[in-house]
Order: C-alpha cells, then structure tokens, then sequence
C-alpha cells in the first residue's frame, strides 16, 4: 500500500555544490516533515542532526535480478532495515527519508536498491533524484567528470547553486546544455540552500504515472550541441505502437544499452487500447502499467524520453518507428 511507504530522496549534487548547505537549511526549516538523513559523504563536513546515520563501510551484495549494470548497495539496505525497525518500535519518528550520496557516487546503484531488494521496496517509495549544480563550476566539472554528467542525467530535479556568481549569459549557457542532457528535470535556482521544499519532496519521479514533463525549449533549442557524453532525445509520433513489437523492440534495448540508459519514460498510444501505457525505467529494470483513459477530445499520441550515455540516438529513432501500427 503506497500511503504506507515512507517516501526516500536522493540527493546528489557536484562536489562543493552548496548540497550540505541545503540539506542543513531543510533539517532547520519548520516545515512539519520529519526527516531521517543518511549520510554517504566520506571526509566531507557532516551534518549536525540527531537522526543522522553515518556510514563508513561500502558492501557488497550479489542480487540474483535487477541490473547486472549495478550492485545492491548492502549499506543502504542494512541501514534502512535497521531505521525502519526502530521507527516500527516507536524508538524514533521520521516520515521521510533522504540519501544524501557522496559528490563522487552514481546515483544508479543508490536508486536500482529500492526496486530490488523486497524488504525494502515494502517499506519504502524512491520518490526522486535530485541534484545540485554548482553554476561557477559546473561547465568545468562536467568536462572533467563522468559522475556530474551521471548526476545531471539521472535528475528529476536539479538545483542550480551559485548562480549569482556567473553572468546571465553563463546562466543561461549552462541551463541549455543540462536541458540537452536531461530535458524532464526542471532547473530551479537555489540561494545559500533556500529552496522551498515542495520544490524536493513528492516529486514522483518514478512513478508510473502520465506526467511526463520536457522542457518546451529543449526542442526549439538551435544552440550548438555540446559533446557531453550524457545525453538525451525524444520520440513523439501521433501513430500507434503494436504492443507485441513495442515490446520485443524495448527489452531488446535494454538488455543491449541498459547499462547506458540512465532514465526513461513514455506515455504510450497503443494500438487497440483506449487508455495509456506508462513506461519508465532506471539502466536495466523496466517497468510499465497501464494508465488513464484518453480522454474525449485528446488526440493520442506517443512521447518517449531516453537520457544516456553515448546511446545511439538514429537506431533507437528508426527502430521506435518500426514499431508503428
Ligand atoms: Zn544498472
């Protein structure tokens, strides 16, 4: 039952980015949300609350599903048992959870450990990834890091920090290239880590749910495309889909470029329903469900978004045309 899962934030965010700063200003604000922290930020300065959990050790689990591009992270796994078992004993009171990963970590195995092991998938709902990019120096660290790139990829929120130390211009550069990388995560500056909290929590990134929101610019966008090796494109088409073909086509994908495909998401026409099909998937682990009716008056249609690394964009588009009624 969904209104029983605790709901879990990822936060991740470029090393120096302002991240601790904003976890900080959420744990003091008075917002009535209780919030448990787990903290993986090795040598880094910590913060001072007393539901944070340290955790030094990394381990290592086999899993016998999920992504065989990710491991299970043992920590995580250990550490959200052991809080949900005390909050079950009444020793402590939270009603959410954030991670918040070192600026080093890729969010995949982080995220992939609440679809795959039981135990936690039972007890708690990954709701979103949420990064913090540092405007002074996110166009040098996205060149020198394959972790920033990663982070902005798998967002479904980023948060822009130090914007008042670049021009507009440099703003305004920065926010077209994230939006070539990751065209379904909102930009929302972020002030010495004053950002509203609704602008983090209950985003439902990973819901199968019809809400598939791409940034109107990133189509229009007639800027020159950066060479970041994390990139994104989108299918749309008005035709559509054979389930069966649809099907084949999309486990082929992923079971080939899987480990590349950082997130994606359709809503779906398909031929022969009267209501949507909403897919979403993180690398490997797929999942889809059928959603609303079409309403009277809406014209079905298909809007796919696929955001990777180095994917090859021209066989994906051709091959999501075959699959065309
Ligand atoms: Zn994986």
């Amino acid at each position: 039952m969904s209104t029983t899962h605790i709901p879990v934030t990822i936060l991740t965010g470029f090393l120096g980015s302002g991240k601790t700063t904003l976890l900080k200003r959420i744990l003091s604000e008075q917002h009535g949300h209780r919030i448990a922290v787990i903290e993986n930020e090795f040598g880094e300065e910590g913060v001072d609350n007393d539901l944070l959990l340290q955790e030094r050790d990394e381990q290592i689990v086999e899993m016998n599903n999920g992504c065989i591009c990710c491991t299970v992270r043992g920590d995580l796994i250990r550490i959200l048992g052991d809080l949900q078992q005390r909050r079950s004993k009444g020793d402590i009171a939270f009603d959410r959870v954030i991670i918040e990963t070192t600026g080093m970590a890729d969010p995949g195995p982080v995220a992939q450990t609440f679809f795959v092991d039981d135990d936690i998938a039972d007890s708690y709902l990954l709701d979103a990834i949420i990064t913090v990019v540092d405007a002074k120096h996110a166009p040098q660290q996205l060149v020198e890091r394959r972790e920033a790139q990663e982070q902005v990829g798998f967002a479904d929120r980023i948060l822009m920090s130090k914007v008042d130390l670049v021009t507009e211009e440099e703003h305004t550069a920065l926010k077209s290239r994230l939006r070539q990388m990751n065209p379904r995560a909102p930009i929302r500056p972020v002030h010495f880590g004053n950002a509203p909290i609704d602008e983090i929590l209950d985003i439902r990134g990973f819901n199968l749910n019809a809400i598939l929101e791409i940034d109107p610019e990133f189509l229009d966008s007639d800027e020159h495309e950066h060479d970041d090796s994390i990139q994104s494109f989108v299918f749309r088409s008005n035709r559509a889909f054979d389930p069966g073909k649809l099907e084949d086509f999309l486990s082929g994908l992923v079971q080939v470029y899987g480990p590349d495909l950082l997130r994606y998401k359709g809503v779906l026409f398909m031929k022969g329903s009267d209501r949507q099909t909403v897919f979403q998937g993180v690398h490997m682990m797929m999942g889809a469900d059928l959603g609303r009716r079409w309403q009277p008056g809406e014209k079905p249609s298909n809007k796919m978004v696929f955001i990777g690394r180095n994917l090859p964009k021209d066989m994906f588009i051709k091959g999501l045309e075959q699959c065309l009624a």
